[in-house]
């Protein structure tokens, strides 16, 4: 379906289509992307499962 993964609004552009998120949906998820691996490099999953 050519719908945006984060917001579920209809994409309209084929370059959105292929990416699966809206222009400005795309923005914020990359943004997240960049957190997300700035926190990776401190502690990983398999670190966290062990502990649990
Ligand atoms: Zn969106």
């Amino acid at each position: 379906m050519n719908l945006c993964t984060r917001c579920g609004r209809k994409l309209k552009d084929a370059k959105s289509i292929k990416r699966e998120f809206g222009p400005v949906c795309y923005k914020k998820y990359q943004k997240e992307l960049e957190e997300i691996g700035t926190e990776d490099n401190q502690i990983t999953i398999d670190e966290v499962e062990e502990t649990v």
